[in-house]
C-alpha cells in the first residue's frame, strides 16, 4: 500500500488498528497444530476453478502435468516465479484441515514436484516459499500448494499473505512433519 501525502495519517491509523489483531492471530496459531482431533474429511468441490483446469474446461498456464499433479502459473504472482501445485486424483482434499496422516506422502510428493520446478526455473529452495493457506484464508476449495521464488522479491503488500508460521500459511515441510506425527492443522 502506498501512502500519499493526505493518506499518510489514515495509513498509520490503520496499521495501529490492525497490528493487535494480527498479533492475536499469530500467537494462538503456533499452538493450533498440537493435539486436536482432525475435522471430518472434506473433499474439493467439482466446480472449483482448479477442477475445471484439470478437466480442461478452463485455460491456465500449465508448466507441468502428470497423472497425479498439475502445476500452473499463479494468475496474480507474488514474485518472479509463483506456481501452484495441484493434486488431480480424486478424492482431492478440500484444504489442509482435511489432511490426515495418510496424506503425508501426497504432500511430500507435492513438495518434491515444487523443488524440481524451482530447480528447473533456476531457483534455490533456500530462496523460496513453499506452503499452503489455512482456512478460512483459502481462495479455491481444492488443495493447492504455493511455490514462490525468490522470497526476497515478494511484492510488499503480499508479504503478509505468504508469511510462514502464521494462522493462515503453513510451510510444506512443517505440514508433512505434523501429519506424520498424527497432528492436524488448523483445528481448534
Ligand atoms: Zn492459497
Amino acid at each position: 500500500m502506498r501512502c500519499r501525502k493526505g493518506g499518510l495519517l489514515v495509513c498509520l491509523q490503520l496499521s495501529v488498528l490492525f497490528l493487535p489483531s494480527i498479533c492475536f492471530l499469530v500467537l494462538p496459531c503456533t499452538m493450533q497444530d498440537s493435539s486436536c482431533s482432525p475435522k471430518p474429511r472434506a473433499e474439493a468441490t467439482r466446480d472449483n476453478d482448479f477442477a475445471k483446469i484439470i478437466r480442461g474446461e478452463l485455460r491456465a498456464s500449465v508448466v507441468f502435468d502428470s497423472e497425479s499433479f498439475i502445476v500452473i502459473k499463479d494468475r496474480s504472482p507474488a514474485s518472479k516465479l509463483h506456481l501452484q501445485v495441484i493434486p488431480k486424483i480424486p478424492p482431492v482434499p478440500r484444504d489442509v484441515t482435511s489432511l490426515t496422516k495418510e496424506h503425508s506422502f501426497m504432500v511430500e510428493s507435492m513438495h518434491n514436484v515444487a523443488v524440481k520446478q524451482l530447480k528447473d526455473h533456476g531457483y534455490d529452495i533456500g530462496e523460496s516459499i513453499i506452503g499452503f493457506h489455512i482456512p478460512p484464508f483459502i481462495s479455491v476449495p481444492h488443495l493447492h500448494m504455493h511455490v514462490i521464488a525468490p522470497s526476497s522479491s515478494i511484492v510488499f503488500w503480499k508479504r503478509l499473505k505468504y508469511l510462514q508460521g502464521t494462522c493462515w500459511f503453513v510451510d510444506s515441510k512443517k505440514l508433512v512433519e505434523s501429519l506424520r506425527r498424527g497432528k492436524s492443522i488448523g483445528c481448534v
